[in-house]
């Protein structure tokens, strides 16, 4: 510690069953360990003694089932203590999702563990949730798949993205997820209703892959799945979910924060008797997030894409020619003319149509995701392999300057426009 006044550490007792929430300083990481008992983090459990650095901005509770000292170094825009939190109950569903983990392992008729999906409105927690539910899975040996639907505030890569990956470690507190060959498919949008039908066709994508994996791979297939989704519950946004359950063959459904959604879904899905329909509390914690911090923190994601959570990461700049790279986009654009299309019918656009794009000024600052297809007409149904960012365009010597996470070729030639951009601050 520091001499005199100016020592920012301090100690923070807990009791047993209760968190310290904290948000981090807008301008200062925070310091943070654990002094003595046990804690965690979102289900993952702290190293004794060990400093754990968090970014400006963090949201996040050091929780402990059984108390624990705490100690902090740095300035926080606010951290409180709570002893009423909804964990007890969390960690009850997480019982009983072991117990069919148990289940599908050792019966090999019904060798699938439980798909779980967790609903509910904007700022309920479903990211938490399911977070904990997957450390909690993985710290007993399971490898859980995690799911991520959620376009907006995805936690496996990009936004834009929906996304799959097994979970064989906890999760790190600090970093997230590890991003070790994800799964990933590219809608380009951030809210579904640009494109519903790509992001219907998308999501389908991906289950039939994870299908088709999970058939190859028993251990996967018992630790089920945890599948995370939008805050977007109403109109479409719940035909979306309906359509995701479906889709994803899910049948424990948890309800976060709200009782409405929770009564359509029991009452539309009681002609499904195995699937499971669960109601729980919403954490006091769970912080609100206005859609400019939502803003923010996209293109704070897409800033870690390229540099890393702390900048440890150094992109590449590369220059193309426009000959070696073809763009593309899906939907929208020109509609077949009238006289094309057969008699009486109306010349609508084709939502999962692909269509080239020119090299102009309107790729600049662009976010591209480079596809996995081989040919262009493969591209909706194709994953991803990453993005790049478009720094300049030179229309005079046809050239493309690019960053890209790795020197060198790019691994396809096959690029993808959405309505993701980003400005490099
Ligand atoms: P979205 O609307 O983006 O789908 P969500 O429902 O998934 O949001 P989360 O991302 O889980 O909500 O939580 C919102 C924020 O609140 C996150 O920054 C998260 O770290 C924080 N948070 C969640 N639970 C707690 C808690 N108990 N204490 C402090 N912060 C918390």
């Amino acid at each position: 510690g520091g001499a005199g006044t100016a020592s920012t550490t301090r100690q923070v007792k807990l009791e047993k069953e209760s968190e310290l929430r904290i948000e981090v300083a807008n301008d200062t990481p925070l310091r943070l360990r654990l002094l003595n008992g046990t804690a965690e983090i979102f289900g993952t459990e702290l190293p004794p003694q060990i400093w754990l650095t968090f970014p400006p901005h963090f949201k996040f509770a050091v929780f402990t089932w059984y108390g624990a000292t705490i100690e902090m170094d740095g300035s926080t825009e606010t951290d409180y203590t709570a002893d009423e939190t909804p964990m007890v109950s969390y960690v009850n569903v997480h019982a009983v999702l072991d117990g069919r983990r148990n289940q599908a392992k050792a019966s090999p008729e019904s060798s699938q563990g439980p798909r779980v999906i967790v609903v509910g409105p904007t700022d309920s927690g479903k990211s938490t949730l399911s977070r904990m539910l997957l450390s909690w899975a993985a710290k007993q040996g399971w490898k859980p798949t995690f799911v991520d639907l959620d376009i907006g505030q995805g936690s496996i890569t990009a936004p834009g993205c929906i996304a799959a990956t097994p979970i064989e470690l906890p999760i790190d507190p600090v970093e997230g997820i590890s991003l070790e060959m994800p799964l990933v498919y590219f809608y380009g949008h951030t809210t579904p209703s640009q494109n519903v039908d790509l992001y219907k066709a998308l999501v389908k994508e991906l289950a039939q892959i994870l299908e088709r994996q999970f058939t190859g791979n028993a251990e996967s297939r018992a630790s089920g799945m945890v599948i995370n989704t939008m805050g977007w519950i109403e109109g479409v946004g719940y035909e979306l979910l309906l359509h995701a359950i479906d889709t994803f063959n899910a049948n424990v459904v948890l309800v976060l924060g709200q009782e409405k959604l929770f009564s359509m879904l029991r009452d539309v899905l009681k002609s499904k008797p195995n699937v499971d329909v669960l109601k729980l509390q919403k954490s006091g914690g769970v912080v609100s997030r206005s859609s400019k911090f939502r803003q923010k923190s996209r293109s704070y994601r897409i800033r870690e894409y390229f540099y890393g959570i702390a900048n440890d990461l150094s992109p590449h700049s590369n220059i193309a020619n426009f000959s070696d790279l073809s763009v593309y986009r899906i939907g929208g654009g020109p509609q077949a003319p009238r006289s094309a299309l057969p008699i009486g019918a109306d010349p609508v656009a084709n939502p999962l149509r692909v269509a080239p794009v020119n090299f102009d000024r309107d790729l600049l600052h662009v976010v591209l995701a480079v596809s996995y297809a081989q040919e262009p007409d493969q591209i909706v149904s194709s994953n991803i392999a990453g993005f790049i960012y478009v720094t300049d365009i030179d229309l005079q010597r046809r050239k493309i300057t690019y960053l890209s996470p790795t020197a060198g070729e790019l691994p396809s030639k096959y690029l993808v426009m959405g309505t993701l951009t980003w400005l490099e601050t």
